[in-house]
């Protein structure tokens, strides 16, 4: 009975749940594990109450928590106002997904567009992250997952600000991993290569799918699969890698 009290207090929170990898990333945590799952996101309402029907359906229970990751401020008070209506509640899991791309070539890029794209993904890391990590360790428990990419690896033209974001992701997560391994907290990255979502959905597939060994883009079900196995307890012993999936595009 305690055991099943302690159970329902443990959230997985997800930013950028509303939709593409997020979303799934929410459905598959609610079919796996006994996480609540909580669905941030920053103003597409309709979606994110489609992706908490669907973590419902999928048999898990889940609740919204809209905040813009960019802004620390909302970060904290959204996060704060929460703790304080859930007193015994712990997020255990932390997926860092939210993310967004202005392309275009270094020469060329304005400086919003540089500053928007670092703002999302590293400095949303930043915030999330430095917000919640003390009850993780507090807790000597805790799984972070961060959402980077194949730009971040190797780097992509066109995207100077994007593949500067996710590299500097994929550095403090190695960073940060050897931070808090004592305390059972592991930290990793998950590098996507082409995935279906709208983040892509003006890319041309059938041009692209070419230069990938798989002949395909991959799904967000498939990402959602890995960042579930890196969110469980199966996963103890991997922490500060960065893993590839990508259809064998880059290793
Ligand atoms: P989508 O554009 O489909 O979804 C983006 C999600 O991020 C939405 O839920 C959106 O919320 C949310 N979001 C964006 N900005 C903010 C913010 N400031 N605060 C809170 N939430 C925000 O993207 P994908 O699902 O394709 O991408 C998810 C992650 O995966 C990103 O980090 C992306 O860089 C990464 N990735 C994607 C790849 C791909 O091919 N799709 C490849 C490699 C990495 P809302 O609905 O409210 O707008």
């Amino acid at each position: 009975m305690q055991e099943e009290i302690e159970e329902q207090n443990k959230y997985a929170l997800i930013t950028g749940g509303s939709r593409g990898i997020g979303r799934a990333i929410c459905i598959q945590l609610a079919k796996d594990s006994k996480y609540r799952i909580l669905i941030n996101y920053r103003s597409n309402k309709n979606a994110a109450e489609e992706t908490l029907r669907e973590v419902v359906l999928a048999g898990g229970q889940g609740e919204l928590l809209p905040f813009d990751v960019v802004d620390a401020e909302s970060v904290n008070t959204s996060l704060d106002q929460w703790q304080e209506n859930h007193k015994d509640a712990i997020i255990e899991v932390i997926v860092n997904n939210a993310g967004i791309t202005r392309d275009g070539l270094f020469m060329w890029m304005k400086p919003e567009d540089w500053n928007e794209v670092i703002n999302t993904s590293l400095n949303g890391f930043f915030n999330v992250t430095n917000r919640l990590i003390k009850q993780l360790l507090i807790n000597k428990y805790g799984r972070i997952i961060n959402m980077v990419s194949l730009s971040g690896v190797k780097g992509t033209a066109g995207q100077a600000n994007y593949s500067a974001a996710k590299g500097a992701v994929i550095a403090a997560t190695k960073a940060l991993a050897q931070e808090v391994a004592k305390r059972n907290v592991t930290v990793n990255a998950v590098a996507p290569g082409f995935i279906a979502t709208d983040l892509t959905s003006d890319l041309d597939e059938k041009e692209l799918k070419k230069m990938i060994p798989a002949n395909r883009f991959g799904t967000s079900g498939e990402v959602a699969h890995l960042v579930s196995f890196l969110a469980s307890e199966k996963s103890s012993y991997i922490t500060g890698e960065i893993i590839n999936i990508n259809g064998g595009i880059y290793s």
